[in-house]
């Protein structure tokens, strides 16, 4: 009884917040895409917003579509499904801008324990992790002691673990960290995001490739400023395919590199594939990488065709800021989003 009285309450308390996107959802139609890409992103960082969309029940259920659970055991068991499908994993713990130094080291244990039940259960899965999740903005050394932790323990188990990529503001620190790491500490387990977002990523990627890198390419999922990244998907797009292609180029193949194509977008995969093929690159010597939850078909259509797909998949009750970037990257989440509450 006093169970069924709780769900209408916290269902009020968050009304505005959903009376809220769906008037975005409306805005869309006269403002455009861009700007309600903006007012998103903004709310991934909102602690008013994330504070009324989590405490609601619906909210967390609704999430599952793209995050696969709150615990290790559930990613394991996504994984697991995933690896029966055809595909490798990415694991993520969710959890960003840590400001904690205590939540900052919990983070560091979760990933030691997830990398323990990857090993035990033998899934083929690797683990992401995001530096402000192990304390970057805090005191870069407490995420460099964090990630030493993690990679050396990953290493025990021939397991590797990727840095995420996040906003500009840190992708300086995160490559310096990252090459402390690989290069003084000799972790060769360790690899690297890079955003075709940035005006700056064409060297980035020139000095990686020198330095054989294992390297996920993507588009970029924070909201940039014009004098940092190409305000126009079309040179985003265009930077991507020149991206790949050097990355994908016998020169880059031939010092190391390895390259995770992470996109949803059917014409950078086309133009992937259209380098692939007339440079006659094996299918082994690079993979496709996407989101849990989103293009499951073709995701499906390019391990039918004998690609190699990885599978990121979240977990954790730090869904907030994850599920809100998913949003504004394709404004019909939205609606699924929205409509799911209102039908449940
Ligand atoms: C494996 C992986 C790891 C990533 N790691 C990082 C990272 O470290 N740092 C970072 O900044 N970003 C990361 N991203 C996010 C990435 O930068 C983009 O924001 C995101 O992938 C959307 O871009 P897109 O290439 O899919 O193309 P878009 O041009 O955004 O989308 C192309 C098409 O894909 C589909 N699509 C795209 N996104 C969605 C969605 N959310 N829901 C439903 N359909 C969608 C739609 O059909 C859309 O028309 C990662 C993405 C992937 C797949």
């Amino acid at each position: 009884m006093s169970e069924r009285k709780a769900t209408p309450q916290k269902s009020l308390i968050s009304l505005p917040f959903f009376a809220a996107l769906i008037i975005l959802s409306l805005l869309l139609y006269q403002n455009g895409a861009k700007w309600l890409r903006s007012v998103l992103i903004y709310l991934s960082h909102a602690k008013w917003a994330r504070d009324l969309v989590t405490g609601h029940s619906l909210a967390n259920r609704v999430s599952s579509r793209f995050v696969a659970g709150e615990s290790i055991g559930e990613a394991v068991d996504t994984a697991r499904t995933l690896n029966l499908k055809g595909m490798t994993v990415t694991v993520d713990f969710l959890g960003e801008s840590v400001t904690d130094k205590d939540v900052a080291i919990a983070s560091a244990d979760e990933i030691v324990d997830l990398l323990d039940s990857i090993d035990s259960s033998g899934v083929n899965a690797n683990v992401s992790v995001k530096l402000s999740q192990l304390g970057l903005r805090i005191d870069e050394e407490l995420a460099l002691t964090n990630m030493r932790r993690i990679l050396n323990h990953a290493r025990g188990y021939n397991n590797k673990v990727r840095i995420d990529m996040e906003e500009s503001d840190v992708v300086d620190t995160t490559l310096a960290l990252y090459r402390k790491l690989r290069d003084e500490d000799g972790f060769d387990n360790v690899g690297v995001v890079i955003q075709s977002y940035l005006y700056r990523s064409a060297d980035d990627v020139e000095k990686l490739v020198d330095e054989g890198a294992w390297i996920r390419l993507c588009k970029g999922a924070y909201a940039e400023p014009p004098d940092i990244a190409f305000p126009k998907k079309g040179d985003t797009d265009s930077n991507f395919v020149e991206l790949t292609q050097f990355m994908l180029s016998k020169n880059a193949r031939d010092k190391g590199v390895y390259l995770g194509i992470a996109t949803h977008d059917e014409n950078m995969i086309d133009a992937s594939l259209d380098y692939v093929n007339s440079t006659n690159i094996p299918p082994d010597k690079f993979e496709f990488q996407m989101l849990f939850g989103i293009r499951r078909e073709l995701q499906k259509a390019l391990v039918d065709k004998g690609y190699k797909v990885r599978i990121y998949v979240p977990y954790g009750t730090a869904w907030y800021p994850y599920l809100v970037r998913r949003l504004a990257e394709h404004p019909a989440n939205l609606w699924f989003f929205v409509s799911n509450l209102l039908r449940r």
